[in-house]
């Protein structure tokens, strides 16, 4: 059980870098990044260098594991993401940021996004005073999102509430923890999105 366990630590060796998926463990010196900074596997201390094609593979392939998105999803986005107005790399990470299981996260009331996820496909928050349980709702500008009423008392979420009170949300979004709200005041820039994501590479990559 213990590599089951490792699964989500050995996406983020295969990547090389932290994607943030085990919660409050990415943020200790547990994290195995911080430990085996090398692919997992047993040639993994030996990292071959990438084709153009496996360097754009693998940057999609990391976005799409630090947001929990699958493939037809992620597509999916693109296409959106290239309809609106703008850098279509950028449009992409703001759709991805978007969404209402990442907000939850952002805000800190869930300590993953595979949390916070669950979170809402149990129906424990609503938008804008309607209970959502699609994790990939997208949010929009003026936007309240809410813990219902009724799991107001769920000790997870109070915990984690509690725990992440201090952390930093970012600029777009304004929390209220003991409500356990928060609101959209803009849509994320590409500013707000510290991962080290080459967005440009996803875009070269579906554009073939
Ligand atoms: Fe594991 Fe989190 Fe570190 Fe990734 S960031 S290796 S999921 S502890």
């Amino acid at each position: 059980m213990s590599r089951y366990k490792d699964a989500q630590c050995r996406v983020c060796r295969r990547e090389g870098c932290k994607l943030f998926l085990k919660g409050d463990r990415c943020y200790t010196d547990k994290c195995s990044i911080s430990r085996r900074n090398y692919a997992p596997g047993d040639h993994g201390q030996k990292r071959a260098k990438l084709s153009e094609y496996g360097t754009q593979l693998r940057e999609k392939q990391k976005t799409k594991a630090y947001y929990g998105v699958g493939e037809r999803q992620f597509r999916k986005y693109f296409e959106m993401a290239s309809n609106k107005k703008g850098v279509t790399g950028e449009n992409l990470l703001q759709i991805l940021e978007s969404r209402l299981d990442n907000v939850v996260y952002r805000l800190g009331y869930g300590v993953s996004r595979a949390e916070a996820r669950q979170m809402v496909n149990h129906g424990q928050f609503e938008v804008n005073g309607k209970k959502v349980n699609i994790p990939s709702y997208l949010i929009k500008v003026g936007d309240v999102i809410t813990v219902r009423e009724i799991k107001k008392d769920n000790s997870t979420i109070k915990a984690n509430a509690e725990a992440n009170e201090k952390r930093p949300v970012p600029a777009w979004l304004e929390k209220d923890s003991k409500k356990i709200s928060g609101k959209v005041i803009r849509l994320a820039a590409r500013e707000d999105i510290e991962i080290p994501i080459e967005e440009h590479l996803i875009v070269e990559l579906y554009s073939k």
